[in-house]
């Protein structure tokens, strides 16, 4: 089983809700028939991703993530970075520090490293552009990417080396989203992510962050059993994520299959109640969607 759990659904400045980061687990029973997952692994890890980790860690189903009152950094094995914003990075130096200083066993002297996936220009960016400025200061040494993460590197969209598996079951792969253009489509790296079920052939869609670019994904779209959307509500002249106008486009059947994620703190406002009638509904945080049985 694979399931999917939001450690927040807002947009990088709601406050309501956390930052749109998620928390992947892969099972070889059943939640419901074992305490922990087999696998882990979180896409994105925002600002906000600590806090929101702190009090999933509380809710039912949810206590492998608290080890005396702490988020359990350790169980978090793998870290999908899609792009470079902070509300998608921004708390990886708090994951890294945890892990190397404060989560370890207490007779296990070596710090956890959980696997760092993305592709080579942002991992490369990741750490010249942000991680360096507060990890690679450690007593008496200089630290590398390499000291606090075992690293990944993907190059989509090769199939052979564009993605990564769980439980050798579930397929990752990592494919090109129109999220900024500096000059041209894509020149600005951002992904989402498409997974497929090799046992059955079924897949599940998750955008990431994008402008809405409907020809560029339908075919994922139209064939996903469920699909993950990003979305801004309001209007606004070249959007850099997808409106909600543009999304009430597409056909009725892929948006009934489409859950709509990252949304600003006004969604239940009462303008926007045609959403659960249109579409599968706004996505809500801290609750596990099964994505393969
Ligand atoms: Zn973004």
């Amino acid at each position: 089983m694979l399931t999917l759990t939001f450690l927040g659904v807002g947009s990088a400045f709601a406050k309501r809700h956390f930052q749109s980061n998620v928390l992947i687990e892969a099972w070889s029973k059943s939640p419901a028939e074992q305490e922990c997952p087999d696998d882990t692994l979180l896409i994105d890890f925002g600002t906000t991703g600590p806090l929101a980790l702190h009090v999933l860690k509380d809710r039912p189903g949810f206590g492998y993530l608290n080890a005396d009152g702490v988020v359990n950094y350790p169980a978090i094995h793998r870290v999908l970075v899609t792009h470079m914003h902070g509300d998608h990075i921004g708390g990886l130096e708090e994951l890294a520090f945890m892990n190397m200083f404060v989560c370890r066993g207490r007779n296990d002297a070596k710090p956890y490293k959980p696997q760092l996936i993305s592709t080579t220009s942002i991992l490369v960016d990741l750490w010249d552009q942000a991680l360096k400025a507060g990890l690679s200061a450690l007593p008496g040494r200089y630290a590398l990417l390499q000291d606090y993460f075992f690293i990944l590197a993907l190059r989509p969209p090769d199939p052979e080396h564009g993605g990564f598996r769980m439980l050798k079951r579930y397929d990752f792969q990592l494919f090109a989203t129109d999220h900024i253009s500096i000059q041209h489509k894509y020149d600005w790296p951002s992904y989402g992510v498409s997974i497929t079920d090799r046992a059955t052939g079924e897949s599940v869609f998750y955008s990431g962050d994008t402008r809405f670019d409907f020809p560029a994904y339908s075919r994922m779209l139209q064939e996903s059993q469920m699909n993950f959307h990003e979305v801004q509500l309001t209007e606004q002249p070249n959007p850099v994520h997808a409106l909600l106008s543009e999304l009430r486009t597409m056909p009725t059947d892929i948006k009934r299959k489409t859950w709509l994620y990252h949304y600003s703190d006004d969604w239940d406002s009462g303008a926007y109640d045609f959403v659960k009638q249109e579409f599968a509904g706004f996505a809500a945080q801290h609750e596990r969607y099964v994505l393969f049985e």
